[in-house]
């Protein structure tokens, strides 16, 4: 339920793991051996034992709820473009262009000149790859924190 959450989080470069399905007990431990905050909508989750380090996130929609995280959590250190909004791998500049050639669309490749690439699932971006709106309002947040 918070998958547009998770890729606003990650947008903005904060190391954020997301499952669509998954046991509780499994989520809770993953959440414990890497020291991590669990963000859920689930009251009953947060009511089992074990679950300490929470936030039961609010709001319905996936902005105000991204709001509602840095607000809660004070966070303040922002990355933009340093992890893959899909996968939360890290993003890493490509040094030759011509690797990427048959990723991207032909006008891009040839009006773009830095590209990065996930480490672990090997999407391609570059700034403009994200729509505008989407960043246009990131950078508001960035600037407000
Ligand atoms: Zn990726």
């Amino acid at each position: 339920m918070l998958g547009r959450l998770a890729r606003w989080m990650r947008f903005l470069g904060l190391d954020t793991l997301y499952f669509r399905d998954i046991k509780d007990s499994r989520l809770i431990r993953i959440a414990r051996e890497q020291d991590r905050v669990i963000l859920t909508r689930d009251t009953r989750l947060i009511q089992i034992r074990g679950v300490n380090n929470y936030l039961l996130i609010k709001a319905d929609d996936s902005f105000h709820q991204l709001i509602e995280v840095i607000n809660t959590l004070k966070l303040s250190q922002f990355n933009p473009l340093s992890r893959c909004v899909a996968c939360n791998g890290i993003l890493t500049k490509v040094m030759d262009k011509q690797k990427i050639k048959d990723s991207v669309p032909e006008f891009i490749f040839l009006n773009i000149h830095d590209f990065l690439e996930c480490t672990e699932c090997g999407k391609i971006y570059w700034e403009g790859s994200h729509p505008r709106k989407f960043k246009e309002k990131l950078d508001k947040i960035i600037k407000e924190h």
